[in-house]
């Protein structure tokens, strides 16, 4: 294969781990990475970690470019490009500045961040998805600004976390009546209200904003919050309009992710897609995932490296993510509907604890707070899909390998 040209669009995780796999894997040919933003390919998740706790502890600097030698790989990286159009027929890829031909090609153009409507253009109101975001969030960290923080997910407590520590007066406004509701159950959510509180958060959930105005966000219930920033964290898409017409068949009902297969592969021939931006069947679960994790962007690329240099590898992880919130640590492993059903390790209220689901007696998802040892026993558990004694993984003092039956 040392003739073929393989191009790589999106250059975070996803695509750099492509580049990686590819070279490791042994793939001898051309290998070109492209990326809409201009700096060097670098981690989204300590963007609202370490880079604004840094911010907090007045440390400058912190340093979240990927520590990959692209010369040494022969990756050509063209940065500040934005791939516009895919011509998949041509094999081609229409940038702003011209055609790249490709023999294979990779989407992982990953996601944007979801933006508040009537916001666009005003200058206190922040998402916080990239390195420039977070840059231009320090500022409000280090002159500890009064910020309304709207969405109460991962990132809006990743912040709040971090603005807290610097000093900011924080209220977080959630539209659902509790924090993380799209992704746990009431019960497990409602000792997370308790964290804010602790931290000094103002939590208002079940208050969706009906507008922001200079100075302020107003709430549909009328109330007027004082807002020196407003930070948005409620969600993100996976950044795939570029892909319209191209033949790369997309949930154009849903989220518009890249329709991949169990192998990373998308509807278009020698197009593969790996990350944020696309979605998977997952036989492990038995329904199509669309995983925005970042070890999903690690593991994918493996796959879809393979799978490109000719192998036939199916793709069906374990989801895993973390997030650090308010002195916790705070990991997931898994995947649960609300069909399954929830046990609790340990006493919810107290700093330490875990959540299992079981499907029909198989452990298949779990979170940990603080116990990190749950997660690696329990992720291994999923892995192999191991039927669990409800009674025994109940007890947190018991290890959580010795519950399986
Ligand atoms: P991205 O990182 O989004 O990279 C895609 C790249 O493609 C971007 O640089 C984009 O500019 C570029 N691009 C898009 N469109 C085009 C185009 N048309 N042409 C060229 N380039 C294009 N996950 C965890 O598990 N734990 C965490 O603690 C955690 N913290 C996070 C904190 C923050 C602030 C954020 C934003 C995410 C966090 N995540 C975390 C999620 C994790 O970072 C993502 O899942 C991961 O970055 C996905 O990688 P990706 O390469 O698929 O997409």
């Amino acid at each position: 294969m040392s003739e073929l040209n393989a191009v790589i669009v999106g250059a975070g995780m996803a695509g750099v781990q492509t580049a990686v796999e590819l070279r490791q894997q042994g793939w001898r040919g051309g290998i070109t990475l492209l990326g809409e933003e201009p700096h060097a390919p670098y981690d989204r998740p300590p963007l609202s970690k370490s880079v604004l706790l840094g911010a907090a502890g007045g440390k400058q600097g912190v340093d979240v470019r990927f520590e990959v030698d692209f010369d040494a790989l022969g990756v050509e990286l063209r940065l500040g490009l934005r791939a516009q159009a895919l011509r998949a027929d041509e094999r081609e890829v229409v940038t702003d500045t011209g055609v790249i031909p490709y023999d294979r090609l990779v989407v992982a153009t990953g996601a944007y961040a979801v933006t508040l409507p009537g916001t666009s253009g005003l200058p206190d109101v922040h998402p916080l998805r990239t390195l420039d975001d977070a840059s231009a969030l320090r500022p409000v960290l280090d002159q500890r600004r009064q910020v309304v923080v709207v969405g109460a997910g991962w990132i809006g407590a990743e912040f709040a976390t971090a603005a807290r520590q610097a000093g900011c007066a924080v209220t977080v406004v959630e539209a659902a009546d509790r924090p993380l509701a799209r992704a746990l159950p009431a019960d497990v959510t409602e000792p997370m209200r308790g964290w804010y509180e602790e931290a000094g958060v103002e939590l208002r959930t079940g208050t969706p904003v009906a507008a922001v105005e200079p100075g302020e966000v107003v709430l549909v219930d009328g109330a007027r919050l004082p807002a020196e920033a407003v930070v948005v964290g409620i969600g993100a898409r996976p950044a795939t309009g570029w892909l319209g017409g191209s033949g790369v068949a997309l949930d154009s009902g849903g989220d518009g992710a890249v329709l991949a297969d169990d192998r990373l592969r998308t509807t278009a021939d020698g197009v593969f897609a790996v990350g944020d931006c696309a979605s998977f069947p997952s036989a492990r679960y038995g329904e199509r995932l669309l995983v925005h994790h970042w070890d999903n962007a690690v593991q994918g690329p493996r796959t879809a490296a393979a799978n490109l240099l000719g192998d036939d590898e199916r793709y069906d992880p374990v989801p895993y993510f973390w997030s650090e919130q308010f002195g916790r640590f705070v990991q997931y492993a898994g995947h649960h509907t609300t069909a399954d059903a929830v046990l609790t390790r340990g006493d919810l209220s107290a700093p330490s604890w875990s959540v299992l689901w079981l499907r029909d007696g198989v452990l298949v998802a779990l979170l940990a707070v603080d116990r990190p040892r749950d997660l690696t026993q329990g992720r291994k558990l999923i892995t192999r899909s191991a039927v669990i004694d409800p009674a025994v993984a109940a007890d947190p003092s018991v290890q959580l390998k010795s519950a399986v039956r």
